[in-house]
């Protein structure tokens, strides 16, 4: 069987071209490393996926919808390079297909063929509806069949299929998300992927101050953004220490602020440790008390990293429908016992200032609890497809 991928995004990228076709050509191997031998390869702006008849083209076709750098693909059949080889080997595989109405789009990419592509789509057209009696619709055809014709031989196709667009993971750096339990953050990991980075997750836990019920929904969505990147590392750290040091010392209200804080303190710490450049979360403006304006840039003022924050004008609604579509959202809305509710008091600080953050955690050994976090903290590696 032959795949044909095409790209648009990556396509524009100039001389950088070949660093993302070498990117979008290792992650469609990683993406199809369970399914047999393929042979992947870029050629004359696209990639060419080689691979034995019977590996399951629905499966391939979930894998390939998953590989970000894809805008579409098709599979391709081979004919001669002859007008009338072509012709035959088309209508061959039309015997017993219903195609409706259909128009032929040809493209040259090797230029020294004697016809051009309009007089190939006029006279497969002309073929075509000789043989099935279809009607040609130049418009909005039911079928489209796609020819190329190449050096050696022709290549056609009858479907188009939509990639899922972006640039290929690993092409623009690593980062790490914070993993929350719930809606946002796992669609926040998803559209930094989509914008080719390498994403590694970190999640805060209060386990075994609360039970379970975090990690394991966590390490399930974890499990689910690793088939848009193969390959995944999850990090768990303890936080109920951290929380009870703060509870102990600072001011209620102050509490979630003083806990964000944190996170985004040993998540930077953990950043440098492996690599990643910038920090990534689901914050989206006004959604939540902790997420005025304020209260991001106190938070934010923790970090010794950029903080990305992909959904921060988003609505609960755009980005709840987002979740359904990446099948998150199911997983997220489990019950679990989230660590921040732990401790939270009944009226939270909708406008915490940089100065009153500090002046709590004065009290507070900064350095030390976020390297007693960080050395308790444990990884995990995930891998999609398990070999
Ligand atoms: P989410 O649905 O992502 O939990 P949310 O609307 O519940 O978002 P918050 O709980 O205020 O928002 O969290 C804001 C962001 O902070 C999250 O999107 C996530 O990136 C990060 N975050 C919050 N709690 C945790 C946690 N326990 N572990 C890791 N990251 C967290
Ligand atoms: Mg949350």
């Amino acid at each position: 069987m032959r795949v044909l991928v095409r790209y648009h995004e990556i396509a524009l990228k100039g001389r950088n071209r070949p660093f993302f076709v070498d990117k979008l050509v290792l992650n469609i191997r990683r993406a199809t490393a369970d399914l047999g031998a393929f042979h992947v390869q870029g050629f004359s702006g696209r990639v060419s996926i080689e691979c034995p008849d019977d590996v399951d083209w629905a499966v391939l076709e979930e894998r390939l919808r998953r590989v970000f750098g894809i805008a579409n693909f098709s599979r391709v059949l081979e004919a001669p390079r002859t007008l009338e080889g072509l012709e035959d080997a088309v209508l061959r595989s039309l015997a017993g297909r219903e195609i409706g109405s259909f128009r032929v789009q040809a493209r040259r990419s090797d230029k020294q063929f004697p016809l051009r592509s309009s007089e190939i789509d006029r006279q497969i057209g002309a073929a075509v509806a000789r043989a099935t009696g279809a009607p040609v619709n130049l418009g909005a055809p039911d079928t489209t069949i796609h020819v190329e014709v190449l050096q050696k031989h022709m290549l056609f196709s009858f479907e188009r299929l939509r990639g899922p667009g972006g640039v290929p993971v690993g092409s623009a750096g690593r980062v790490m998300a914070l993993l929350s339990g719930g809606i946002d953050s796992p669609v926040a990991a998803w559209r930094m992927m989509k914008r080719g980075c390498t994403v590694q997750l970190v999640n805060f836990h209060a386990f075994p101050l609360q039970d379970r019920t975090m990690i394991d929904k966590v390490r399930e969505l974890a499990g689910i953004l690793a088939r848009w990147q193969n390959r995944c590392r999850l990090f768990l750290v303890p936080f109920g220490p951290v929380q009870q040091q703060i509870v102990a010392s600072c001011p209620a209200p102050l509490r979630v602020v003083l806990y964000r804080r944190f996170m985004l303190r040993i998540a930077s710490t953990l950043a440098y440790r492996h690599h990643a450049k910038a920090l990534v979360t689901g914050e989206s403006l006004g959604q939540v008390a902790s997420q005025t304006l304020d209260n991001l840039s106190t938070i934010g003022a923790a970090a010794t990293l950029p903080v990305l924050r992909p959904l921060i004008g988003m609505d609960k609604d755009e980005i709840t429908v987002e979740a359904r579509r990446l099948e998150t959202f199911d997983v997220s809305t489990l019950p679990d016992q989230d660590c921040c509710q732990l401790f939270v008091p009944r009226s939270p600080a909708v406008a915490a200032t940089l100065r009153e953050a500090e002046a709590a955690e004065a009290a507070l050994d900064l350095p030390g609890l976020v390297a007693t976090a960080v050395a308790a903290t444990e990884e995990e590696r995930l891998r999609f497809p398990k070999l």
